[in-house]
């Protein structure tokens, strides 16, 4: 009866709640994404015709720009969603990278992309906000 557990103690049933918020959260990114490449197609294609059309003035390169560094990161938070379902799988998930605690089962549900557990996280923040300088300990 005693088959081998995943070393994180998620029940099936929080196994399979975190899967289903991970792939909604996948689908809503691509679609997000979708609307990102496509607004930024047309853009390009309008670019083209104003290139061809205009004698010598150039389209504006602004909106694009912004578009790019929009659909950056919604591709940047697809890619944490995408390897946070292939980590699902894993018999690791939901082990602290940094500690190797067992991450709380509500950070998890609250973010089911997260690596470390709240204290390294919060360490980790930390020492990425302040440079390691300001506080005295
Ligand atoms: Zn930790």
């Amino acid at each position: 009866m005693s088959e081998s557990k995943p070393s994180n103690s998620l029940t099936p049933g929080q196994h399979a709640l975190l899967e289903s918020a991970l792939l909604q959260r996948q689908q809503s990114l691509e679609h997000e994404l979708q609307t990102q490449l496509g607004a930024q197609g047309r853009v390009e294609h309008a670019r083209e015709q104003l290139l061809q059309d205009a004698d010598g003035e150039h389209a504006h390169a602004t909106d694009r720009e912004v578009d790019l560094a929009r659909s950056d990161q919604t591709l940047e938070a697809l890619r944490q969603v995408n390897e946070a379902l292939q980590r699902l799988r894993q018999p690791d998930y939901g082990l602290c990278i940094a500690c190797g605690d067992t991450i709380a089962f509500d950070r998890l549900r609250h973010s089911p992309e997260v690596l470390r557990c709240i204290s390294c996280q919060e360490q980790l923040e930390k020492s990425q906000h302040s440079g390691a300088s300001a506080h005295s300990l």
